[in-house]
């Protein structure tokens, strides 16, 4: 048996071992197509009777090992990259439903979720029912319905900063007989490994953390293996029942604990595409290696951002899990012993104006959309990302009309400080 290898040797040496004389770093394979010397081997590859690459759009080795990277961080069975998060969470559901299908999801989610688990799904004719994460079970559990397919939630919610039950939403989407996928992007398998609490399906838009440079768009969707699909058979025929555009293959029969990764690779990916380019994959294989790293120094320097804005008299709220008495405290440290992430959402005292312009002031801190970067940077989304979405359904949401997110870096925490010392000096 080979020894299984920690977090930090996986984040540098996982998913790519090179052989004698081959490169060091994952070679970046920048090719739609892969060659064979006859047509009955490539016939083979189509039948999916043999393992190779053939087009890039179902499978690319430099994708592949980057996602196996993934797969060893998060202690699932296999994983696929895709070109977005939102890709991600879109095929992670889309796998296993189908128009006149519905999903549970927590609401307190990433806004680009929440529309299209809300909005577009609608139109596919999957419906969505948004829960409260803190909502007691009896209430979730009323959400449900014959025809439900998953439960959804975000480990660390994008803005609100809520913690996901792991747990208790896993008991509670097992007793429906459905898997719970969880969105990981803000803890990051450093910080939370949802496997490990019960969720069995595990997506992240790998543009954050993961990456860390703001250098490419990504989402990776990865199994745990631990849900049986065909104990629920009548549930999810996808997976279950032949698929007759791919000669009949039973995926959970043929595949077993890698049917589900198995039928998004050959059946969306072929369908729908989104795969990533080979060199986004590399980049992000770039930004891996120093995920360890970086996610320690994200939390340290949070932690006393989030105690200055804690004590300061012009804030009004703050939301840090890592400060003692946030109420999400108990949680983070269930789940996230080694600490949170780098991002907190608080208000001003004052009005909406007053965000506006404590963000106005700030001058090492960038105004970006992005979030979970080395950089750190902020964003109003009443008025920018969530900009589409009316005030009640902020409230929905968890967005309180002045949060501020607040994503803080692995700069100097000094700089941090200063910077928003004399914004704060100027409202
Ligand atoms: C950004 C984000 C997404 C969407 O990912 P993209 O890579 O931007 O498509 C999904 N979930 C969470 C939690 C995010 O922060």
């Amino acid at each position: 048996m080979t020894k299984k290898l920690k977090t930090a040797t996986l984040c540098v040496q996982g998913g790519y071992k090179p052989k004698n004389g081959e490169p060091i770093e994952v070679p970046i394979i920048q090719s739609t197509t892969f060659k064979y010397d006859n047509s009955e081997e490539m016939a083979m590859l189509f039948d999916l009777k043999k393992e190779g690459y053939f087009y890039s759009r179902l499978q690319n080795p430099t994708n592949d090992a980057v996602a196996e990277k993934i797969a060893q961080l998060e202690g699932g069975v296999g994983a696929v990259l895709t070109s977005s998060g939102q890709a991600a969470n879109f095929y992670a559901v889309f796998n296993i439903c189908e128009a006149g299908d519905h999903i549970v999801a927590s609401n307190e989610i990433y806004g680009g979720t929440y529309n299209l688990f809300g909005v577009t799904l609608k139109k596919l004719g999957i419906e969505c029912t948004f829960v409260s994460p803190e909502a007691s079970d009896e209430e979730i559990q009323a959400a449900f319905r014959p025809n439900t397919k998953a439960l959804f939630g975000e480990t660390i919610s994008n803005p609100g900063c809520q913690i996901l039950d792991i747990e208790r939403f896993a008991q509670i989407a097992h007793r429906n007989h459905v898997p719970l996928i969880v969105d990981n992007t803000f803890a990051t398998p450093i910080n939370c490994r949802p496997f490990e609490w019960g969720a069995d399906i595990v997506t992240h838009s790998t543009t954050k953390y993961m990456d860390g440079t703001a250098s490419q768009v990504g989402g990776v969707i990865v199994d745990s293996g631990n849900f049986d699909w065909m104990e629920h058979a009548e549930k999810f025929p996808g997976l279950c029942t032949p698929d007759e555009s791919y000669h009949g293959i039973i995926y959970a029969k043929q595949f077993g604990k890698m049917g589900y990764i198995t039928k998004i690779i050959s059946q969306l990916m072929r369908d729908l595409g989104s795969i990533p380019a080979p060199m986004n994959s590399f980049i992000l294989n770039l930004g891996l290696q120093s995920l360890h790293l970086r996610m320690a120094q994200h939390c340290k320097n949070a932690q006393e951002v989030a105690e200055f804005l804690e004590k300061n008299e012009k804030v009004a709220w703050i939301r840090y899990a890592g400060l003692a008495d946030d109420p999400n405290h108990a949680k983070a440290e269930k789940y996230l012993p080694n600490g949170t992430c780098g991002v907190m959402a608080f208000g001003l005292k004052g009005n909406r104006d007053t965000a506006i312009r404590f963000m106005d002031s700030l001058n090492m801190i960038n105004i970006v959309t992005h979030v979970a970067d080395a950089r750190t940077c902020v964003l109003h989304p009443a008025s920018h990302t969530h900009r589409q979405l009316t005030d009640e359904q902020l409230r929905e949401a968890g967005i309180a009309p002045d949060l501020i997110r607040l994503s803080v870096g692995i700069e100097d925490v000094d700089d941090i400080l200063d910077d928003i010392k004399q914004a704060l000096a100027k409202i």
